[in-house]
């Protein structure tokens, strides 16, 4: 396994791994999640092709700088999860390496970011597309995958791609749960142990309010008052946002016409975790 630090070492690495190569972002703290992430990229590269991932906590995508401060960095231990998983390059840069001090271009979505996590976190989706984008041109893959999780980040790098004529073809792959369906994430380690033991909630509360669709509830508030309810049986969590909204535009809706996507971020203490349920009439 090859590892770059630098745009140049980058370049050089790149020029000498056969194609297709598939890129899987991350900000590191590694768990089966990403690694899911890994198996599908070589899935798509084929034994021939190549997978690389990035890991780079971005800090212009942080609302918070104590959430910055405090994301895990085991950098030790995620290179050994690449080796493990067959990653082929692994490019760990200093923010130094990645941004100008004095920077000034910023790409912006105005649509798909005005709800959800873009609401409660100005400016994080332009972080995120920024670097995304950055990272596409540095490494040129031929297509990048991207957990469901995130479910709006993957929609808004959809419409990025289409929208800027971005040659690289965008994976979407299903969120990865603990056994007691807690969606993983980096996040979770800071956890204190009944915050972790109540998380699971997060999850019941979606799946309960979607199980209405099976009675043909099209109305959007009794999901909501569902969903909220549960959650607020919690002593613990706070809500950060609770949305149904269009599963294309992510804009919010009265009605389930078409796809939508009931999405939930909470707080536990500092700790801020999400998950959505997707709702198909
Ligand atoms: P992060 O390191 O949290 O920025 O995530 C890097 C990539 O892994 C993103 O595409 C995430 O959507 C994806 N990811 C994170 N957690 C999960 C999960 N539990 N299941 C699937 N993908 C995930």
């Amino acid at each position: 396994m090859r590892i770059a630090a630098t745009a140049s070492d980058l370049r050089r690495e790149i020029a000498g791994l056969p194609r297709p190569l598939v890129l899987v972002p991350t900000m590191g703290a590694l768990h089966e999640g990403h690694l899911a992430l890994v198996r599908r990229a070589r899935q798509a590269a084929g034994p021939q092709g190549s997978v690389a991932m990035s890991i780079f906590v971005n800090p212009i995508q942080f609302d918070r700088p104590g959430d910055l401060a405090a994301y895990p960095q085991p950098l030790e231990d995620d290179l050994e999860k690449c080796r493990q998983t067959g990653v082929d390059l692994v490019f760990t840069p200093e923010t130094g390496a990645m941004y100008f001090p004095d920077r000034s271009i910023t790409v912006t979505e105005s649509l798909l970011s005005t709800h959800l996590c873009g609401a409660t976190r100005p400016g994080h989706f332009d972080g995120v597309c920024t670097v995304v984008l950055k990272l596409f041109n540095l490494f040129q893959p031929d297509s990048a995958v991207f957990g469901e999780k995130d479910v709006q980040q993957l929609a808004i790098l959809r419409r990025m791609v289409r929208d800027l004529d971005v040659p690289v073809e965008i994976i979407g792959h299903p969120t990865v749960r603990e056994p007691d369906g807690l969606a993983m994430s980096s996040r979770n380690v800071r956890l204190s142990p009944g915050h972790r033991a109540d998380a699971p909630r997060i999850r019941r509360a979606l799946e309960g309010a979607r199980s209405l669709l099976q009675f043909g509830e099209r109305a959007a508030a009794p999901y909501l008052a569902a969903a909220r309810k549960h959650l607020e049986d919690s002593p613990f969590l706070r809500i950060d946002y609770l949305e149904l909204v269009d599963a294309e535009t992510l804009q919010p809706v009265g009605h389930i016409k078409k796809p939508a996507v009931l999405a939930t971020a909470v707080f536990y203490g500092d700790v801020r975790l999400i998950d959505h349920v997707s709702l198909l009439p």
